[in-house]
């Protein structure tokens, strides 16, 4: 296995930084992964990858982990693209499909961010990671590090979903409940890493989450063909998952490896209850601002402050795509429009995707011919009942 990472680069000003040494933030901000695509181009057949075990493990090449033997795995299987003829007739786009996450580790897509974060960590030899969570990524990280040998501490704000909460505890990570929102808890978590040295894991303060997610946008290439869909709705909370398929589509497009020159319009999904990037995006900035009294059922939503803003505004903008936000009032309505169309239940975040859609139809900014892709981000059943008896 050769690692074709070239540098690290934050994503602020480009600043060039050396990879191999664990780093957070430059000035304040992001920073990417960086590969040498030119050498991967040259020694890599895009067909090859096909015959590979199906976890998101068979783009190595693509992925920041320099040696094997670190690697932390829980199966993360390539998730299925599965077609919504009818739920798709009924929303006026026939063509539509579902990526299904929730059949990964821990039943979120936050297991490919995190066990690319904890293979590193433990590549670094980290013996301590902690991060702020208000839903799945507690989870995800207590798992990944549990099976690495790594301790974990997560700060959740007091109203984190039950199943959230046990699932961290039950993995043996602790937990501290507190008295705020997820960026009060991300306060806390960054003072206390500073103070203990540890690895800090919250969204977008390392590199690699971001890389672990980056392979959905090389998955949804490969299974359509090499011809992404013209339009991708992903619910946006930290923007990780919006990003990663972003990059996944730009590093693509370097090596050569897409069939067709039109991108996908990626459309970031918000709660009105929490829609920090809509607003920026329709007032034409490049940076939000902390969205007050933050409010939506889905969790994973629920990010008033965000450190990425202007990375998910930037791949929103240079693909064509918009950002809008849905109340959480239509949740209900749309999961049940999903799973009795098609037998599948989504996860609140992904059912305001479903209702972006039936709204970017209404305006006229989807075509009925066009291939549109949803993303279940979890598991419906790790969130509390939709309806009351
Ligand atoms: C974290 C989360 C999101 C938001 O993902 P980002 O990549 O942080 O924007 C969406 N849906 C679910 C279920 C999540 O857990």
């Amino acid at each position: 296995m050769t690692c074709h990472v070239s540098h690290l680069e934050a994503a602020i000003d480009g600043t060039r930084l050396p990879a191999g040494q664990i780093v957070t933030v430059h000035e304040g901000r992001p920073i990417w992964v960086r590969y040498d695509l030119e050498a991967i181009r040259r020694r890599v057949d895009r067909n090859a990858i096909q015959s590979r075990e199906a976890t998101l493990w068979r783009y190595s090449e693509l992925l920041p982990l320099p040696d094997e033997s670190c690697r932390v795995s829980l199966g993360e299987v390539v998730t299925p693209r599965i077609a919504m003829p009818r739920l798709g007739e009924r929303l006026g786009v026939p063509n539509l499909f579902i990526k299904d996450e929730s059949r990964l580790p821990t039943g979120s897509f936050k297991s490919r961010g995190m066990a690319m974060a904890i293979s590193m960590a433990r590549h670094f030899g980290v013996s301590h990671v902690a991060l702020p969570s208000a839903g799945n990524a507690g989870g995800a990280a207590a798992a990944y590090a549990a099976r690495a040998g790594i301790g974990t501490t997560v700060m959740m704000p007091r109203d984190t979903p039950a199943a959230n909460v046990d699932e961290c505890r039950a993995a043996g990570a602790e937990v501290r409940m507190i008295d705020g929102l997820i960026d009060d808890c991300g306060k806390l978590v960054a003072a206390e890493c500073v103070e203990k040295n540890w690895f800090n894991l919250a969204t977008l303060r390392e590199p690699y989450r971001i890389e672990g997610k980056k392979t959905m946008g090389l998955e949804i290439a490969e299974q359509f063909d090499w011809r992404p869909p013209e339009v991708i709705l992903y619910p946006t909370g930290g923007g990780t998952g919006l990003i990663g398929i972003w990059k996944a589509m730009q590093e693509l497009t370097a090596l050569g490896w897409l069939e067709t020159k039109g991108m996908p319009r990626m459309i970031a999904c918000q709660s009105s209850g929490c829609a920090p990037v809509v607003r920026a995006f329709e007032a034409g900035e490049r940076f939000s601002k902390r969205w007050e009294n933050a409010a939506t059922i889905a969790s994973g939503l629920r990010v008033p402050a965000v450190l990425g803003d202007f990375m998910i505004l930037d791949a929103v903008r240079e693909s064509g795509g918009i950002a809008l936000a849905m109340a959480d009032s239509g949740i209900a309505e749309w999961t049940a429009l999903a799973a009795a169309s098609e037998g599948l239940m989504l996860c609140p975040e992904t059912a305001i995707c479903v209702g972006a859609l039936i709204e970017l139809r209404r305006r006229g900014l989807v075509q009925p011919e066009e291939r549109v892709l949803l993303i279940n981000t979890a598991a419906a059943s790790k969130y509390p009942p939709l309806f009351a008896e």
